[in-house]
């Protein structure tokens, strides 16, 4: 039995020793892939709009750069710790190396609650926190994208603070921009309709059909609230969301669009009219076809995983189902579709976007959704594929594919010096 922990990283690394021993992996290459490669953390000063000076404290982790430039997001949040970080920048290299995308893995977070800063001070605070992280991102070193608490605004404060440092523009040091500063079309959804893509083959595989499937999401920003409205147009019936006001319900299914014009109007999802109010506890609990967890780490443990009741379950957020918590689902026959590979469609349009910002040559959406679908599609054929082989879950599968890519390539770069 895997054990119980709330600790993000003890999780990734159990979930790491895993397929590291299924390769039969060599005990220095276990070492090494186990641990960050580079941390850095930093304390800053921000000028408050009150003429008052706050030091935050903010994170860097790269985890892995054997495969090419480390990459990942940047979260605000008032809980966020080093060691959720670094969870979160090893989570990165498997899921750029299960879908194949020659990056690294990194992360980066501000403790801070950015609802309670005003736009002047989340400009300040971001610009400075650019720039006591500079020692490690560029375009070919380390390129940032949007998070918990941030999004394409801050992304465009980052590029316009560093370029402000070298002396010119370079779009590619950061993805998730604006697109009138070098963003790709489709990014905004990417992360949504990769989610989807996923879906969609899983459900082959499973004998279901999304049209009509009753699918619950927790979490409504970003990414979860996307997931409602790309599964709506695919014919899904979305029954139950929620944010951190809660959650609402409605077995005949939620009108997304009003719901999406409700919480851009009152901030939050609870009170939409004709729902029964729901915790995000139970939410998780529901009867349904897809689960869809979309906010923060271990959401679902040993505690609630036994009640889970959707037929599959599809990773938006990264780590919300604990090592413990998977077994339990896996005997259930619960079927989840990991993080590493069903989040990934956020990364991969970020791959786009710096191929094209370092191109100077942009793409139409359709091609940048064709390219995602055609990633997608193939990194999930081929997890399944040796999910059947070996006999395990989609989680293991997809450790399998990405650690052995990386593993290969530390191999035959060989160890400096
Ligand atoms: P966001 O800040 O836009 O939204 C987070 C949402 O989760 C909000 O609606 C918030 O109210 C809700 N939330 C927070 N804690 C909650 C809780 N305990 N219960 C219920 N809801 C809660 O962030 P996002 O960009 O949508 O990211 C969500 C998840 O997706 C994160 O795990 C993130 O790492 C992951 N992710 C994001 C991207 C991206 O491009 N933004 C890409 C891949 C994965």
């Amino acid at each position: 039995m895997a054990p119980e922990s709330g600790n993000p990283f003890k999780n990734a690394q159990y979930q790491f020793d895993i397929a590291a021993e299924m390769l039969g992996l060599d005990p220095g290459l276990r070492r090494i892939l186990r641990l960050p490669q580079r941390e850095l953390t930093v304390n800053f000063p921000v000028k408050m709009d009150n003429g008052d000076i706050e030091v935050f404290t903010g994170f860097r982790v790269q985890h892995n750069i054997t495969r090419g430039p480390a990459k990942g997001g940047i979260r605000y949040h008032p809980g966020v710790t080093l060691d959720e970080v670094r969870a979160l920048a090893m989570w990165m290299t498997w899921k750029c190396n299960t879908v194949n995308i020659p990056y690294g893995g990194a992360k980066g977070a501000v403790i801070c609650n950015p609802k309670k800063l005003s736009q002047n001070e989340l400009e300040r605070l971001t610009r400075r926190y650019t720039s006591e992280i500079s020692l490690l991102i560029g375009p070919d070193r380390d390129i940032p994208a949007p998070d918990v608490g941030t999004t394409d605004q801050e992304m465009a404060w980052i590029m316009d603070t560093y370029s402000m440092q070298v002396g010119h523009t370079v779009p590619a040091v950061v993805t998730g921009k604006p697109i009138n500063v070098g963003g790709s079309q489709g990014r905004i959804e990417a992360p949504s309709l990769g989610l989807v893509y996923a879906l969609r083959e899983a459900s082959h595989y499973l004998s279901m059909d999304i049209t009509n499937a009753k699918v619950v999401i927790q979490g409504f920003g970003h990414v979860g609230s996307i997931c409602a409205r790309v599964l709506d147009e695919f014919g899904a019936q979305v029954v139950a969301v929620s944010d951190t006001s809660g959650g609402i319900y409605n077995p005949h299914g939620l009108p997304i669009a009003d719901l999406l014009a409700y919480k851009a109007r009152t901030g939050a999802v609870t009170g939409f009219p004709e729902t029964d109010a729901i915790s995000n506890a139970d939410l998780l609990e529901l009867e349904c076809d897809f689960l869809i967890p979309a906010a923060l780490e271990t959401q679902i443990t040993a505690k609630n995983a036994g009640n889970i009741k959707a037929r599959a379950i599809c990773e938006a957020a990264n780590g919300p189902v604990t090592p413990a918590a998977d077994e339990i689902l896996y005997d259930n026959g619960v079927f989840v579709i990991p993080d590493i590979l069903a989040g990934a469609g956020g990364v991969i349009v970020s791959y786009f976007e710096w191929v094209q910002g370092l191109q100077e040559f942009f793409w139409t959406e359709r091609e940048v959704n064709a390219q995602l679908e055609r990633v997608m599609v193939n990194a999930f054929q081929q997890a399944l594929r040796k999910a059947q082989e070996k006999r395990v879950q989609l989680r293991t599968a997809a450790y399998l594919l990405a650690v052995d890519r990386v593993a290969r390539s530390t191999l035959t770069r060989g160890i400096y010096p």
